[in-house]
């Protein structure tokens, strides 16, 4: 089961991906840590990401198509997958469909997650993130138990270095006209159903839930 969740930078896509893949037993692979882990390590492609990453604009379709794919290729996602962050252009969902298809699977079901783009600035300010896992929080809506730290595994939380200002608003003017012709896309293969991602986190949880009758 591979399922795609859609939605602008602070939609909750991360948090809400996390939750689900508890739930149903498939990892959650996200663009973004991929990213980050290799920019992190200093890696070929960490190097070559960087500049692209702290602008805010997408990274080359090459590099994502060959990271992303790979990541799903490992023995954990055999079973499927919640992609989180990939694809983000036609191209990307055009080669994901390809090499889903060579092995007989395919995105099976789109979540998207809809919010006004005000709520979500007001989001991106407020968001940090663990050192260890990435796992979200924010520090008005969803803070952790003691400031700071992570409840999950204790490690340091900090702000990501795209999250100024400038790189939010880059990262939402790229979604609204760029990444949101995804949805055109999945729709006409039948496969989306939106989520109102402004309720409260469980709230969006549950009415994820209900969409893929789990
Ligand atoms: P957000 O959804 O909040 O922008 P992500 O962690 O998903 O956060 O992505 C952060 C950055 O990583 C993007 O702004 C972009 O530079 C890069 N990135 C992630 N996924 C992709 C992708 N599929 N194609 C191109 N660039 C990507």
């Amino acid at each position: 089961m591979n399922i795609l969740f859609l939605g602008a930078q602070g939609s909750g896509k991360g948090t809400q991906a996390d939750i689900l893949a508890t739930k149903v037993g498939v990892p959650h692979v996200a663009s973004g840590d991929l990213l980050r882990a290799a920019i992190a390590q200093n890696t070929s492609v960490g190097k070559q990401a960087k500049p692209y990453y702290d602008r805010g604009d997408l990274v080359p379709d090459s590099i994502m198509v060959e990271m992303f794919l790979e990541r799903l290729d490992e023995v954990d996602a055999k079973k499927g997958a919640l992609l989180d962050g990939f694809p983000r252009t036609l191209a990307q969902a055009e080669a994901l469909d390809q090499a889903l298809g060579r092995v007989g699977k395919a995105v099976d079901q789109v979540i998207y997650l809809k919010a006004d783009p005000n709520v979500l600035v007001q989001r991106l300010a407020n968001r940090y993130i663990c050192q260890a896992h990435q796992h979200p929080y924010n520090i008005i809506t969803n803070p952790p138990k003691k400031p700071g730290v992570c409840d999950l595994d204790g490690s340091t939380l900090y702000q990501r270095s795209d999250d100024t200002e400038e790189a939010v608003r880059r990262r939402l003017e790229i979604f609204f006209s760029e990444t949101i012709k995804l949805l055109e896309y999945y729709r006409e293969k039948g496969k989306v159903q939106e989520i109102d991602a402004e309720q409260p986190i469980a709230e969006v949880t549950a009415a994820i839930m209900r969409a893929l009758s789990l």
